[in-house]
């Protein structure tokens, strides 16, 4: 079984729409991919239509970025009931800071010279409320302010540089509320971008169910590490390619990440276990 746990799409900051992804992943021999874009579940009920049309097995994700006074982590949320009031309702306000902080962040790029405006960024992402850097970051690029997208993040975008502004973001402990409230599984996603590996103790001591052991950004020494980890504090092992299309300039393919098929079997476990103590059945 081969999977990928982690996809973006035109939804957030990818640049494949869902039906293009799950056609693509099907190409590339996948049978079951999960969407999971930022702060947004947008892009699922296209996903999941075309995975049932091409017989690929779509686990509607999302992923959710999440302050904490330690530390902003990304956690991925699989099998979530996406479509309830009360879920949607908590990403209303991160994605509208998303679009918010745009202008305020073409300001601050106007200041050193680069005039990028904010109907350009908008325009970039075709029209999405959960519009992200990379999105300004590509119209930097096309207008040649920046000769890559790496520039423009590590002169300009990235946090704490000169154009970088904050967003509204939910916290760590109101984001696993939400999810868990709603059937889903909490992943911390790319755990070895973090700053200090001891934030993944602290989330579990929150209740997150999951690490993101296997993906593009983890050496083996690191997937070696994640899993005793993992192992020692019985969480579930994820792994997902954080694919982006071209969106980012890392030069991987769909299915060119190897994830053990023990992840999704594990996934699957866990979501029925769930669904079995809460009385639900077993929907999409
Ligand atoms: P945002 O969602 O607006 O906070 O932008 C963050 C997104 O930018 C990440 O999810 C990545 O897709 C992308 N990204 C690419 N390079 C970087 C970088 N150096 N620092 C932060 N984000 C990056
Ligand atoms: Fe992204
Ligand atoms: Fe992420
Ligand atoms: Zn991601």
């Amino acid at each position: 079984m081969n999977s990928d746990l982690h996809i973006h799409t035109t939804a957030s900051d990818g640049t494949m729409s869902p039906s293009q992804v799950v056609a693509e992943a099907r190409f590339r021999g996948l049978q079951v991919i999960s969407i999971a874009d930022h702060d947004t579940t947008d892009g699922l009920e296209e996903a999941l239509e075309a995975g049932r049309r091409q017989g690929v097995t779509v686990i509607p994700g999302v992923e959710i970025s999440a302050a904490d006074s330690r530390e902003e982590v990304h956690i991925l949320g699989y099998y979530v009931d996406f479509r309830a009031p009360g879920f949607q309702g908590f990403l209303k306000e991160p994605r509208l800071a998303r679009s918010k902080r745009i202008p305020e962040m073409c300001e601050r790029l106007a200041q050193m010279g680069i005039q990028v405006s904010p109907e350009e960024v908008f325009a970039e992402a075709g029209g999405i409320e959960s519009v992200g850097r990379p999105h300004l970051a590509k119209v930097m690029l096309k207008k040649g302010y920046v000769s890559s997208m790496d520039e423009a993040f590590e002169r300009f975008l990235a946090d704490g540089a000169p154009g970088h502004v904050k967003r509204f973001k939910n916290t760590v402990d109101a984001t696993l509320e939400i999810l868990h409230a709603h059937q889903g599984i909490s992943v911390l996603a790319h755990p070895g971008l973090l700053k200090d590996l001891d934030m993944i103790p602290y989330l579990v001591g929150k209740g997150v169910m999951g690490i993101e052991v296997y993906c593009h950004d983890h050496d083996q020494a690191m997937v070696d590490r994640l899993l005793s980890i993992a192992e020692k504090a019985n969480l579930l092992v994820t792994g997902g390619s954080d694919y982006h299309g071209n969106m980012l300039e890392k030069s991987f393919k769909l299915g060119d990440l190897k994830v053990p098929s023990t992840c999704y079997e594990a996934l699957e476990r866990a979501v029925r276990k769930i669904r079995e103590g809460s009385g639900l059945s077993r929907g999409d």
